[in-house]
């Protein structure tokens, strides 16, 4: 009998590793059962009940017919009964975008290979031509301090610049005139222009991003097409786009804002259009657009183009100028200087012909809006984010290195030191992040998931930096001014967790709860065939992705479990660096442990999990964790291994896994069925947690990245505007590169004091007093914080500038 229960654990953990089908589970159950039989001697009329059970048995579960009849039928029955009906706007939400590398994640078994296999995203000449011509030039053009402080604009010849540039069509074809850039471009113009100013990254992203552009292009009629598309690509048009309302902000498909099909005169005949009515907030570019995208409700109570009364979300374009549009007013977003501001009509007659689409698009707007959303939301701000890290990587490695207190460069202290490693660990995971997804949307992929996995937490890791590097800077960061070169981009870093989905919702809602029901291989199709199918047809899919659902989560139960005793059974890239195989493996446990833990979470909570936010956010946080080091690990072997490097990767990827790990901790801790948790952890961490966070030592490897000039750190911070003069930052570089280079004579000088003679003339050769004379005006430079006179800042004096400005622009 021992024999026959250890056999049976044996096939047990055996073939559910491996997911066998279940002829051959049944295969096993007879060859054990003839085994019990004779080794237990056991009479015929057992043998006969025995035999007699297991064809039973074995028919229910083999037989798809007998198996649906007397299971999946019954489980589908009360399926239904427990599943929540889903709105129509969570249904657009969950069909939108397409599932790539979150779903191997999701899965329990990625396959590494595949994402090894992707190719970089790489410029062509002509993108790279722009980015080196125009994207340089705009750069030079922005003063930071003039735009958010002076001007609170960009100047007008920026934005002439802007315009004839062609900045604002970059996603337009070029067969209407635009730039015809893909996403990787797109995402390097915005990363430059954000490490100069953020005015200008967020001016041009926003039409590139969500918007009339990117509508009309998946759906714009003809018509449409070839007016608008030419004129925005020419920056004849400003473009914005106003879903977000006083009411609804998160919530954004219960906007109070409507419009009512009616007839009306519309150039002196009547027509049939509609009368709308709205009132936004927040609205970017609002303030100067001439094309406001708008999004409302639409009604057709006389039924004037269908049976449907209420239409349902609707998008239109409509021209500013259009009497009763009030637009102009602005708000003020943490100082920034980008156009944002309120917007609203009463009552605004336009023609049918104004939404995007047409007549036959009436309705359809959170189904447009989801489908693009993906493409924008995985560059605009994941991008200006990466920008805003380099920066840091960069002025504030330099200032660490320039600035010092106690005899010592700042950045060699120990506290310092540890912040900064952060900084310069987090830029580089973050840049391999949008690196993989701006390929992957150049692929064709409409990430849904891991644009809001790389949105969430670019943006996170970007205020950590800025957080990390405002402590460095200490008191310099914190008075503003032309020589401040880090206190506006600390004041922006909410705005980027706010805007295109708030974070906390995007983590706890999104990464998870459209994770769970996209990624996953099967619950999409159960739902489907619970929801959307009747009778056979919803009765075979039912059974086929039900049954393929058990074998799924028994695998990647036993493969946590064996995982976690055996980390080296975890798969790993086969063509993978030895340096980074281990890593592999770890993702690899850690996706069929997450993937099972999953599972067990929806069983156990159903659609409660809904509403368990903590629960929900630290199963996104997981599949996140996963992500990026996944990102990561390809961009190690993307740029050949590079060695120097590896400082980087280690840190970065251990602090994630760690992530990950206190993630599930959390979760088990928190679970609400005692006894299921006490099960899970002993699959999951049967052998305990394994993973520990990163060490000090490779923190002061990465720190060393930032503080020496040299390969890796331009590495590190590739892509970014190096601006040449007097400005602020263009000095910090030249008193870093000078600090560096009088480190010999700074000892010098201090081995000569000790011995008790101070006068640098008396100890150093001419050409060493001129470099270090050099290096410390340039320290004194950095060093400095604006001041102002005593009435600084008043209303009235900023307005007479302000006026000033205007004449002299006019
Ligand atoms: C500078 C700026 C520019 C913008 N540009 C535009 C634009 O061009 N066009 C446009 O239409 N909109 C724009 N927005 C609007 C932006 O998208 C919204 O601000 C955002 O969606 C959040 O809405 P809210 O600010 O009203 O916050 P609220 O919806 O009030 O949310 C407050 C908090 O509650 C959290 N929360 C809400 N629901 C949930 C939930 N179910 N679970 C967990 N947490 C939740 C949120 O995460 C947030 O932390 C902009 C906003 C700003 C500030």
């Amino acid at each position: 009998m021992l024999e026959f229960i250890l056999a049976s654990l044996a096939v047990f953990l055996v073939f559910g590793y491996f997911g066998l089908a279940i002829g051959w589970w049944t295969l096993a159950a007879a060859a054990l059962l003839s085994y019990l039989s004779i080794a237990l001697a056991f009479g015929p009329v057992t043998n006969v009940v025995l035999a007699g059970v297991f064809i039973a048995v074995a028919a229910v579960l083999n037989v798809p017919w007998l198996r649906r009849k007397l299971i999946t039928e019954r489980i589908l029955a009360v399926y239904r009964r427990i599943l929540p009906d889903m709105s129509q706007t969570e249904k657009e939400a969950i069909d939108a975008g397409t599932v790539w590398w979150d779903g191997d994640l999701f899965s329990g078994a990625p396959r590494w290979e595949k994402l090894l296999e992707v190719p970089q995203p790489r410029l062509s000449a002509e993108e790279q031509a722009f980015l080196d011509g125009p994207v340089e030039e705009l750069c030079a053009m922005c003063d930071d301090w003039e735009v958010t402080h002076e001007r609170l604009d960009l100047s007008p010849q920026a934005w002439q610049y802007v315009k004839d540039k062609g900045f604002l069509g970059m996603i337009i074809p070029k067969q209407y005139g635009g730039l015809g850039f893909g996403a990787f471009a797109h995402s390097a113009v915005v990363q430059k222009l954000a490490t100069r100013s953020s005015t200008a990254a967020i001016s041009v992203m926003v039409p590139n991003s969500l918007g009339p552009g990117e509508l009309l292009l998946h759906y714009g009629t003809d018509e449409q097409k070839n007016h608008y598309l030419p004129r925005l690509a020419k920056g004849l048009e400003i473009p914005c786009f106003a879903l977000t309302s006083p009411e609804a902000g998160s919530d954004a498909a219960s906007i109070p804002d409507y419009g009512v099909v009616c007839r009306g005169t519309w150039q002196g005949k009547e027509v049939l259009g509609m009368r709308v009515t709205w009132d936004k907030r927040y609205i970017t570019l609002g303030p100067i657009a001439t094309l406001l995208g708008l999004a409302f409700r639409l009604y057709d109570p006389e039924g004037l183009i269908g049976d449907e009364k209420d239409l349902g979300i609707t998008c239109a374009l409509v021209p500013t100028n259009t009497p009763g549009v009030n637009i102009g007013r602005r708000h003020m977003p943490l100082n920034a200087a980008f156009q944002n501001g309120p917007n609203s009509g009463k009552d605004v007659f336009m023609p049918l012909d104004w939404i995007i689409g047409g007549r036959d698009y009436a309705g359809k707007g959170w189904m447009m809006l989801m489908g693009c959303l993906a493409a924008g939301r995985a560059i605009s701000l994941p991008t200006s984010a990466v920008g805003g890290a380099k920066a840091l990587v960069r002025f504030v490695g330099a200032y660490a290195r320039v600035r010092t207190q106690f005899k010592t460069p700042i950045g060699r202290l120990e506290g310092v030191e540890e912040a900064l490693g952060r900084i310069a660990a987090h830029c580089y995971m973050m840049d391999a992040t949008r690196i993989l997804t701006a390929g992957a949307v150049d692929r064709g992929e409409k990430p849904a998931v891991l644009s809001a996995i790389a949105k969430y937490h670019m943006t996170e890791r970007a205020r950590q930096c800025v957080n990390d590097g405002m402590d460095i800077v200490g008191g310099k960061g914190i008075c503003l001014g032309p020589n401040n070169w880090i206190g506006r981009g600390y004041q922006l870093s909410p705005v980027a967790i706010t805007v295109e989905g708030a974070n906390i919702l995007t983590r706890t809602l999104i990464i998870f709860g459209q994770g769970a029901i996209r990624c996953h291989p099967y619950v999409l199709r159960e739902m489907r065939a619970a929801k959307e199918m009747q009778g056979v047809e919803a009765s075979r899919e039912f059974d086929d992705a039900f049954t393929s659902h058990v074998s799924h989560v028994l695998r990647n139960g036993i493969r946590a479990f064996a995982y976690g005793i055996a980390p080296s059974l975890a798969p790993a890239a086969r063509s993978a660096s030895p340096d980074t195989k281990h890593y592999y493996r770890h993702v690899s446990r850690l996706s069929a442990a997450f993937a099972f833990l999953a599972d067990i979470s929806m069983i156990a909570m159903g659609g409660a999990l809904k509403r368990k936010e903590k629960i929900s956010g630290r199963l996104g946080d997981v599949l996140s964790m996963m992500y990026l080091v996944s990102a990561t690990l390809k961009r190690y072997e993307d740029q050949g291994r590079i060695q120097a490097d590896l400082p980087l990767v280690r840190w970065s990827v251990r602090d994630a896994l760690h992530r990950a790990q206190e993630a599930m901790e959390g979760i088990l801790s928190n679970f609400p069925a005692k006894s299921v948790a006490t099960l899970l952890r002993w699959a999951i961490f049967p052998a305990g947690k394994r993973l520990r966070p990163p060490l000090d030592s490779r923190n002061r490897e990465c720190a060393r990245i930032a503080l020496e000039p040299g390969a890796s750190r331009e590495r590190l911070t590739a892509g970014m505007y190096h601006p040449r003069g007097d400005d602020a930052t263009a000095v910090l570089e030249a008193a870093f590169q000078a600090a560096v280079a009088c480190e010999p004579i700074d000892k010098k000088l201090r081995e000569a004091q000790k011995k008790g003679v101070s006068d640098p003339q008396s100890i150093l050769t001419a050409e060493e007093l001129s470099a270090w004379q050099r290096k410390e005006a340039l320290r004194k430079q950095v060093i400095k914080v604006d001041d102002f006179p005593q009435d600084f800042g008043r209303a009235a004096l900023v307005l007479g500038e302000q006026t000033k400005i205007a004449a002299k622009a006019a």
